[in-house]
């Protein structure tokens, strides 16, 4: 895994930045799909790893986390609206929008439901990172965010790639993955307010660019 700020990793995956997992501090943040398991697994071995959170409860990022949190006995965290779905995966199903590619990722990617021992809120705190709500692209979305030296775990408020074809650069997250893409729109206002320096995305490359997000956030209807 890749160190991209202190304390913060990218582990890799195949292809690289499609699907991503990071390890913040001690806090495994997303975990891929359910084949994505060992892989996760083995480059943890050797360190610390005391939770498991989500920023969202879509079955390319809940896949492997019961296995995770059994297998290094963890809690899983995640934000209070979704935290139901990650319970019971069919929930997803039925709050994602009735389109072949949503059920597509269900079908090869959703992993089983894990208890949640933790709802995140607003606030909280999560190895160093204060926990915002992003609704839209899912109910309970939420993004991590450290203010010192400006860090963003976004999620999927904003793809950096194309999810279909994998043309890295900057875009809404597909609409018929997001079932509310206008609440999207107001979580991404509200990040991008923000001003970070380093934006990691559940999908594409990490940007260091803030005029980049800048300039694109402009552009977006209002
Ligand atoms: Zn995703």
């Amino acid at each position: 895994m890749k160190e991209l700020a202190p304390g913060v990793w990218q582990l890799s995956g195949f292809p690289p930045n499609g699907i991503n997992v990071f390890l913040l501090e001690d806090v495994l943040v997303d975990a891929a799909s359910r084949h994505a398991g060992r892989r996760i697994l083995r480059q943890l071995r050797g360190r610390t790893v005391t939770a498991h959170a989500l920023t969202h409860a879509h079955p390319d990022h809940q896949g492997a986390s019961k296995e995770i949190c059994e297998a290094l006995s963890i809690p899983f965290w995640v934000g209070e609206r979704d935290a139901d779905a990650a319970e019971n995966p069919d929930l997803i199903k039925e709050r994602q929008p009735d389109h072949p590619v949503a059920r597509f990722y269900d079908r090869i990617f959703r992993g089983p439901g894990r208890r949640v021992d933790r709802v995140l809120h607003e606030g909280d705190e999560v190895a160093g990172f204060k926990v915002l709500d992003s609704p839209g692209h899912s109910a309970g979305h939420v993004s991590y965010w450290r203010e010192s030296d400006r860090v963003l775990v976004l999620g999927d408020v904003l793809n950096n790639m194309d999810v279909i074809t994998a043309v890295p650069g900057l875009h809404e997250p597909k609409p018929f993955l997001t079932p509310d893409p206008a609440e999207n729109r107001r979580s991404i206002h509200k990040l991008a307010a923000l001003k970070p320096e380093l934006v990691l995305f559940g999908h594409g490359a990490p940007l260091r660019d803030a005029d980049k997000l800048q300039r694109f956030v402009e552009k977006l209807p209002a």
